[in-house]
C-alpha cells in the first residue's frame, strides 16, 4: 500500500493541478468515444496504451477480458452486460475494444482450471467455447505459447459474444458501432489488433488505422481492423 499512498501524494502535487480544468469540464458529464473491455491484469494499462485522458475511455475490466454471452434473464453475469448496455444505449460510444494480453493468468486457468479457485472456475466457465474453438480450429498465430494462443482466440471470440446483445448488434448493423479485438504483447510492450486481412493480431497502428487510398497497406491493401459482422471467431 505504501507505493499507492506515495502515488496519491504525487497525484495531488503534480497531476491534480494539471487536470483542474479538465475535471471541471468533465463534472457535467462524460462523453467517451470508446469502450475498453480488458483483462484485470495490472500490466495492461488502457489509458497508457491509448494515450487517453480522463473522460475518453469507458473501461470494464475482469479476469481474462470476457463478455458473457447474452442469455436474457439467464445471462451468467450481468455486470459486463450492464456496462455494455449503458455504453451503447446511453453514452452512444462508437467503438468497443476487447483487449487481452500475453501471459494471462485467466488463459492459463482456462487450460488448467485451478481446483481451489471456485469463483475463478465459475467465471471462466462460459469461455470454454473459446477453448473449443482454439482446439478445433487451431491458433491464430502458432508462434506464441499455447496460453497466449488461447488468449488471442478468446479475445477475438468475445466480439461474437458482444453481438449476442441486441443493442450492440443493431448499432453494428446500422454502421454506428465498430468492434475491435486487441492484444497486448507484454515482453514487446506492443499493442496488437486483430486484422481480418492478416487473419491474426498485428501491430495495432497498422491494423486500426484506416488505409489511405494512395498508400500501400500491410497485407496487400485489403481492409484492416475488425467490423463485427465479418468476425468468424478465430
Ligand atoms: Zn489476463
Amino acid at each position: 500500500m505504501r507505493s499507492v499512498i506515495e502515488g496519491i501524494k504525487r497525484y495531488e502535487k503534480l497531476h491534480r493541478p494539471r487536470y483542474t480544468e479538465r475535471f471541471a469540464t468533465l463534472a457535467s458529464g462524460q462523453h467517451p468515444q470508446a469502450m475498453f473491455i480488458g483483462c484485470a491484469d495490472s500490466r495492461l494499462v488502457p489509458n497508457l496504451l491509448a494515450s487517453a485522458e480522463p473522460g475518453e475511455l469507458f473501461v470494464v475490466r475482469n479476469v481474462a477480458n470476457l463478455v458473457p454471452p447474452n442469455e436474457g434473464d439467464r445471462t451468467a453475469e450481468p455486470s459486463v452486460a450492464a456496462a455494455v448496455e449503458y455504453a451503447v444505449e446511453v453514452l452512444r460510444i462508437a467503438d468497443i475494444i476487447v483487449c487481452g494480453h500475453s501471459g494471462c493468468g485467466g488463459a492459463r486457468a482456462l487450460l488448467e482450471p485451478p481446483p481451489s479457485l471456485e469463483a475463478v472456475r465459475r467465471w471462466l466457465a462460459p469461455a470454454s467455447a473459446s477453448v473449443e474453438l482454439w482446439r478445433t480450429r487451431g491458433p491464430l498465430d502458432p508462434s506464441y505459447a499455447e496460453h497466449d494462443q488461447l488468449s488471442q482466440v478468446t479475445t477475438l471470440h468475445q466480439l461474437e459474444n458482444l453481438l449476442t446483445y441486441p443493442c450492440v448488434r443493431d448499432r453494428v448493423e446500422r454502421g454506428e458501432l465498430r468492434l475491435h479485438a486487441c492484444w497486448f504483447d507484454i515482453p514487446a510492450g506492443r499493442l496488437l489488433a486483430y486484422s481480418e486481412t492478416a487473419g491474426r493480431f498485428i501491430p495495432a497502428v497498422d491494423a486500426l488505422e484506416p488505409p489511405e487510398p494512395s498508400r500501400p497497406v500491410h497485407g496487400g491493401g485489403r481492409r484492416v481492423g475488425v467490423e463485427a459482422p465479418q468476425v468468424d471467431a478465430r
